[in-house]
């Protein structure tokens, strides 16, 4: 038992998270061994079972020759110097580690993985992949359930997934199709087919809702259809002539005047994948444009005014990103306004795509699913919780059926191994538009044609060849924890219950520590990620208290210079800037603090905060009633007086 505060558990541990990890202490040791080996000597017997009439090509004795030995030896020793190496390693597999966002692997994924690699499947089509192909295809269904899309590949409008090498990719796949499904119907109008009923202009064409776009998109290829194959091949060509991925940015507005070229909308809490995005696609950064915030979740009073501003200039916006689960907050944006205020532009004749950027907070949707896949009320969800999930949060994951596409990370809080990014869109017919074959005359008519379909992934995807093991590792997770409430859902569950219990206990050691230093939990946490503000008592500089709280990160972060086991805590840092935090905000946060903020400048235009992401199932310990979160409060105290009495010594 250590000298902290035991932590005494009021309710019966939760059991079902025990045999889904590695462990903190490798306590499934045994577990992963045994499978890892039963699945290699499957492996071998497959490879003998090929043509097991063809003898060994690599002599029975050939580990006797000296170059044999040789290598075998450089090859030991290497992988000795990279064991070695590798335990610098961050331990993000304990429950002190509270720092990004990362934690242990899921066992299924990580044996899921292991298990495929040396089957080596390249995901880019099912000739290179016939297995994992279909359960990247699977994945994207699974995680489309999870959000409430359409996912019966049966339906015409059912949705669609890929993974991706990571959410920045998914984010970037996202900002194509938007763009395509946007200027399609400007082509078809510049290629003057006939019989369609187009837009009247090229306006409206540009800003047809994502619906309307794609049944014109499915009323041109039943058109095409029923063409003769030499006219087939002939409308073909002129509309793809007439295309924006054909044309370029340039060469389209040029020839469309009434053009501008889009914006894109998103919080000032954007990930910057969003810049990449914009410079990788040609639009530019100029084109995003970001949206002020209330306590970092997008202002929908905002939004509106810019919607109304862009309408009356008649500036076209590609799409407006929602982010549920900010990279440096945890904070989720009210996607229902964000739909709302789509609706009321809509009727004022401009119109966009919703995006949400769900590559950290995706996987808290299994919370708000029922096992048959239906939503669950807030009251339902908020039984488990003393806060969670607030209206807002609640209604925010009620409204993702609603949107047009999302990012999310199945690397994050999926618990799988780097590199597993997802992106899903709500209607998959659209993604023929990104097709690299204009191959418009298919039709989804049955699940086998839509798993055909996207049995040639990479047509579709930014990426060529990419790793068929990760694509099993996500979906034989998410056969094992199907992606509801009551299985997959224990995870988010535990860290949402870590993350109130920090937030909890951040208050009390606020007052316990009130004679030396101002603390402050600057939002109270939508979800597992909690920051910390720190002031010394008595500071009023910005930059002081940016180097108290630098000082005591020091002690949090990662050294590779320094044996791991002196460390105590993992923990991360952040920023608040007054200009991303708006006005109200900045008074009420600083003012809190005691810190003056006439003192911002260039050099020091930013707070510097703690930021911790508590994704580790065993942050509370029920076994041997360890919370570590008051270990890492009891740690931190520590730190702060010793911090204070070196300040009061030296002055
Ligand atoms: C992590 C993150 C990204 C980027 O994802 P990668 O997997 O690192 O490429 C994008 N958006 C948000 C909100 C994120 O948290």
């Amino acid at each position: 038992m250590s000298a902290a505060r035991p932590f005494i558990s009021s309710e019966p541990r939760d059991h079902t998270l025990d045999a889904c990890f590695l462990g903190p202490y490798g306590e499934n040791d045994t577990l992963l061994e045994k499978m890892l080996v039963e699945f290699l000597r499957d492996h071998v017997y497959w490879r003998r079972n090929f043509h097991p009439e063809d003898p060994p090509a690599i002599a029975t004795g050939a580990a006797h020759h000296p170059d044999y030995i040789a290598f075998e030896s450089r090859m030991r020793r290497e992988l000795h110097l990279l064991s070695a190496a590798l335990k610098k390693s961050v331990p993000f597999h304990s429950p002190r580690y509270i720092g990004h966002m990362a934690s242990d692997l899921l066992l299924p994924g990580l044996a899921a993985q292991m298990l495929t690699l040396p089957y080596n499947p390249n995901n880019v089509s099912e000739d290179a992949a016939p297995v994992t192909v279909d359960m990247e295809v699977q994945a994207g269904l699974q995680l489309a359930r999870m959000l409430g899309y359409p996912h019966d590949p049966a339906v015409p409008a059912c949705a669609f997934g890929h993974l991706t090498s990571g959410g920045t990719v998914a984010n970037y796949q996202a900002l194509r199709l938007a763009l395509a499904l946007k200027a399609f119907p400007v082509a078809l109008r510049a290629a003057g087919v006939p019989d369609l009923s187009l837009p009247e202009d090229d306006w409206r064409a540009f800003n047809l809702s994502q619906a309307d776009g794609i049944a014109l998109l499915t009323a041109w290829q039943s058109w095409l259809v029923a063409q003769t194959p030499a006219e087939q091949t002939r409308w073909l060509q002129r509309v793809e002539h007439e295309r924006i991925e054909q044309r370029g940015l340039v060469a389209f507005f040029a020839a469309h005047r009434q053009l501008q070229v889009p914006l894109v909308l998103a919080p000032v809490t954007a990930h910057y994948s969003w810049s990449k995005g914009l410079k990788l696609l040609g639009l530019g950064r100029d084109q995003l444009e970001l949206l002020p915030t209330e306590g970092m979740r997008m202002d929908p009073a905002a939004l509106r005014e810019t919607l109304q501003r862009c309408a009356r200039n008649r500036q076209s916006i590609l799409m407006c990103v929602a982010v549920l689960g900010s990279t440096e907050y945890g904070t989720i944006d009210p996607i229902d306004a964000v739909l709302a205020a789509r609706n009321e532009s809509r009727r004022r004749g401009l119109d966009f795509a919703v995006h949400v950027d769900a590559a950290w907070g995706g996987y808290l949707a299994t919370l708000f699913r029922h096992e048959d896949g239906s939503l669950r009320s807030r009251k339902q969800v908020a039984a488990d919780y003393m806060v969670f999930p607030t209206p807002g949060v609640h209604a925010a994951f009620a409204a993702l059926a609603e949107t047009d596409s999302v990012t999310v990370d199945p690397h994050k809080l999926g618990y799988l191994p780097y590199g597993s990014g997802a992106f899903i869109c709500r209607d998959h017919r659209a993604m023929a538009l990104l097709a690299e074959r204009a191959d418009y005359v298919f039709h989804a008519a049955t699940p086998g044609d839509y798993l055909a379909r996207y049995r040639s992934l990479g047509q579709f995807i930014p990426e060529g060849s990419k790793s068929g093991a990760a694509a099993a590792a996500v979906c034989v997770t998410h056969k094992v924890l199907p992606l509801d409430h009551a299985h997959f859902g224990h995870l988010p569950r535990a860290t949402v219950r870590a993350a109130e219990a920090f937030h909890a206990r951040a208050q009390r050691f606020a007052l316990e520590l009130s004679d030396c230093v101002k603390a402050l939990v600057p939002f109270a946490p939508d979800s597992n990620l909690v920051c910390l503000a720190l002031n010394p008592c008595g500071n009023t500089s910005i930059a002081s208290a940016n180097a108290f709280v630098r000082s005591l990160h020091d002690t949090l972060r990662c050294d590779p210079h320094q044996p791991l086991q002196t460390k105590e805590f993992f923990g991360s840092m952040t920023t608040l800037r007054p200009d991303m935090l708006g006005p109200a905000q900045t008074t009420r946060i600083f003012g809190a603090l005691n810190l003056d903020t006439s003192m911002l400048d260039p050099d020091e235009d930013r707070l510097v905060i703690l930021r911790h992401t508590l994704m580790n199932p065993f942050l509370i310990d029920h076994e041997n009633d360890i919370s570590y979160i008051d270990r890492y409060f009891d740690f931190l105290g520590r730190r702060i007086r010793a911090l204070h009495e070196a300040a009061d010594n030296k002055a």
